[in-house]
């Protein structure tokens, strides 16, 4: 009925072996019930969003309360208001913001603004970055580093991947290339800050330096897909964490509490040109509803605990290191990128820097630990190229569990 059986097509147990994925029926803190009612301890975390867990009580009540009061006007709202203040008082470099429903239309339109604000038409992105499923971000590298790009799914017109340049990311050379032939039709350069998709990659310093210069040199603007970094890390974007700034920041995931959400900003002269200010369109028939903004206002309340960060960070800290030992005992050649609380695990004894790199960890070895840990009662992502992300609710017994769910499992590996 559904194809491949999922909405999404990361759900499907393809890259780990096949067969039918698993069904779950409930999620509550840390954990989600199967449809046999089977405990999971979950790493998940439905792919980022749920940084407090499932059926966290303050979203439940203040989803509660919107189903009650109204969950989609089509009308401005205060609770809409509220909630862009609350993410601008936490980025200030979202001197304007607008409201989508997913980060696809999040990071489609700050493309769209870029191109309009450039006058130009190409984008450069990094090879294995995922940025959402509109045509322009479902291009691959052509024939070379700062060639052309190629469709990466059928469907997608190659008149439009011409407008793409695919570098390799941390490649300040790749790049620097790409800027030298393609700078006077580029509108923007368009890169996670801290590469979620392909593992946990943070950006080379260097690397960094060169695409804020690269840009500002030959007129294009810089897009930050934080989509899965903004308040994973820190309470706000990661830019304080690498001394830089965006022009414009597309984010998603977890500030709708596990609602649709997505939300684009930035500098105040670029989304002046947004309608109906401005010239270049971008709506929504759900965008700021009512449910997804008081889900994301009761958890950017809940985010500002205490210490909230610092624990998410130690119990990755504790896995990460638990992992590593465990590999290490059973010559498993394993690597982990962590940042904070969230970290990959990749199945090589390279470092991990690039998409190359990622794809060139052993992807049997993942699929083999990916279905021993769901036997033990650990959910990890279908895919070696996701992250872990460890959320409020995993308890110290939960690390206990899973590294113990680990080590039977690395022993049969
Ligand atoms: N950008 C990044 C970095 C993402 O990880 C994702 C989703 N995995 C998207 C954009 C697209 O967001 P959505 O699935 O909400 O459309």
């Amino acid at each position: 009925m559904i194809p491949g059986g999922v909405n999404s097509p990361s759900r499907s147990y393809k890259a780990v072996g096949g067969g039918a994925p698993r069904f779950f029926v409930r999620g509550e803190g840390a954990y989600l019930y199967d449809v046999d009612g089977r405990r999971y301890i979950d790493y998940l975390a439905a792919f980022g969003p749920l940084i407090l867990g499932h059926a966290h009580p303050a979203l439940v009540r203040a989803i509660r309360q919107a189903a009650e009061e109204g969950t989609l006007f089509g009308t401005p709202t205060p609770y809409e208001v509220e909630f862009a203040e609350r993410l601008r008082a936490a980025i200030p470099e979202l001197e304007r913001v607008r409201l989508t429903n997913s980060g696809t239309e999040a990071v489609m339109t700050a493309v769209r603004l870029a191109r309009a604000y450039t006058g130009r038409s190409k984008i450069i992105k990094f090879a294995g970055a995922y940025h959402g499923h509109f045509d322009l971000v479902l291009v691959a590298a052509g024939s070379g580093p700062a060639t052309l790009g190629v469709p990466d799914a059928a469907g997608v017109p190659a008149a439009v991947a011409r407008d793409v340049v695919t570098v390799p990311y941390n490649d300040s050379e790749a790049l620097a290339l790409a800027v030298e032939r393609f700078g006077s039709e580029l509108a923007a350069i368009v890169v996670e800050p801290i590469v979620g998709n392909f593992g946990i990659v943070p950006p080379e310093p260097a690397f960094l330096e060169a695409i804020h210069r690269l840009a500002r040199e030959c007129g294009a603007l810089v897009v930050y897909d934080e989509v899965i970094t903004a308040f994973r890390f820190r309470y706000g974007s990661v830019m304080p964490m690498l001394g830089t700034r965006a022009d414009l920041i597309a984010l998603g995931k977890i500030i709708g509490g596990g609602l649709p959400i997505g939300a684009y900003g930035g500098r105040a002269e670029i989304m002046a040109l947004v309608a109906p200010e401005g010239p270049v369109y971008q709506a929504g028939t759900m965008a700021g509803n009512p449910a997804s903004v008081r889900a994301g206002l009761a958890l950017l309340e809940a985010l500002q605990a205490p210490g909230l960060y610092d624990g998410l960070e130690a119990k990755a800290r504790a896995l990460a290191d638990g992992l590593l030992a465990l590999s290490d005992r059973y010559g498993i050649p394993l690597q982990i990128n962590r940042v904070g609380g969230a970290f990959s695990t990749h199945f090589t004894d390279r470092p991990v820097r690039t998409y190359a790199d990622a794809e060139a960890a052993d992807g049997a070895l993942y699929a083999a630990f990916f279905r021993g840990m769901l036997r033990r009662g650990v959910l990890l992502p279908p895919s070696k190229f996701e992250a872990w992300f460890v959320m409020v609710p995993h308890s110290d017994a939960d690390v206990a569990e899973t590294l113990a769910a680990a080590e039977a499992t690395f022993r049969e590996m």
